[in-house]
């Protein structure tokens, strides 16, 4: 059996890696550069920063074993990071959990995930087609190609627009799931507060800062990543470019107390579910069509982590 599954964020890599390691044969359509998905970092001349997912929490018995299997095998290791809640009544310690990172950047986990996938990276998926008892699966380049399965792990939203007139799941996740946006920050300071990141929670645009450097494997000690609300992001998600970077500097240089220069921002359409969809993941077993990722339980690494595993299980127990 041949499966594609849609996307190589965590929810993606983990399904493939399952069904690849049971045996089926699996490909992978990612229609970005790299891999890895909201675990992203971006590099350049000030160095790199991890724009999208900061760390990772591990709480479920599954995630917590195939963390410490990475951790052991070099991937991932835990931040040792003074963090802090900043809120209208002051300063508070944040709680104690293990926070993970990969290393040398965020991305790292995603390429350590696929190796050895077939993964096809710079293929956007624009269209799926039930054909009898297979997919057809339509990228981007023109060219086609048919499945007897298969997995969409992308973010909702997307994965309502490629079901919209092919299955009733469209509107399922339409009506029961809600993400919002978040604008990233990436900037230079000089600052020395006394925390390494940040959690906001005062009336400030910005929910979460942090020093790249306090992570282990980094080297950039200007570096820094803030996150906006995601209200904030979903009122400002198509203001100029130049506006919410002046915003988003001015509201960090509050937060760490002192001068900061920003380096680029980044618009994430689809970043945190606000909503999420409350079953970890969807299935008809009948066409073999699967739906999975992170708003499928929640909004964090480990609920992709689960809904890709969720569903690679049920691909393997339907077969
Ligand atoms: C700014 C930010 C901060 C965050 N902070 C944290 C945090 O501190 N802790 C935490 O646990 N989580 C955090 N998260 C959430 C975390 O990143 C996600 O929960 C997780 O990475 C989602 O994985 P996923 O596989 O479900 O989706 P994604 O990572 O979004 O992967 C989906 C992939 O599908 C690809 N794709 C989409 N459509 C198509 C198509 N048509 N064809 C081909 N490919 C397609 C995309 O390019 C993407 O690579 C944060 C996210 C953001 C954006």
């Amino acid at each position: 059996m041949h499966i594609a599954i849609i996307g190589a964020g965590m929810a993606g890599l983990t399904a493939a890696r399952a069904l690849d390691e049971a045996g089926l044969q699996v490909t992978v359509f990612e229609k970005g550069r790299g891999l890895g998905g909201r675990l992203s970092t971006r590099r350049g001349e000030t160095g790199q920063f991890d724009h999208g997912a900061a760390f990772f929490t591990v709480r479920h018995p599954a995630f917590i074993t195939e963390a410490a299997a990475w951790r052991e095998e070099g991937a991932v290791e835990v931040w040792p990071g003074k963090l802090v809640h900043l809120t209208q009544q002051g300063v508070e310690d944040a709680y104690p959990d293990d926070r993970y990172v990969s290393v040398p950047g965020m991305s790292a986990l995603g390429r350590f995930l696929a190796e050895g996938l077939n993964c096809q990276r710079g293929h956007r998926v624009q269209q799926i087609e039930p054909t009898g008892s297979n997919w057809r699966v339509f990228l981007d380049d023109g060219s086609t190609q048919s499945f007897d399965g298969l997995i969409l792990a992308i973010p909702a939203p997307q994965a309502v627009a490629l079901l919209s007139g092919v299955h009733h799941f469209a509107a399922d996740i339409e009506q029961n799931v809600h993400m919002t946006a978040c604008w990233s920050l990436l900037a230079q300071s000089e600052a020395k507060p006394a925390f390494d990141a940040a959690f906001i929670d005062n009336d400030s645009p910005l929910a979460w800062v942090a020093h790249e450097v306090s992570k282990p494997g980094r080297h950039d000690s200007l570096n820094w990543v803030a996150h906006s609300r995601g209200d904030w992001a979903e009122q400002h998600l198509h203001h100029a470019t130049d506006w919410v970077q002046a915003t988003l500097t001015a509201a960090m240089q509050q937060v760490v107390q002192g001068p900061v220069e920003a380096v680029a921002v980044h618009r994430w359409r689809y970043a945190r579910t606000a909503r999420a969809l409350g079953q970890a993941c969807l299935f008809d077993r009948a066409l073999r069509l699967g739906i999975a990722g992170d708003w499928c339980l929640g909004d964090r690494v480990e609920h992709a982590f689960l809904s890709g595993q969720a569903v690679a299980q049920t691909v393997l127990t339907s077969a």
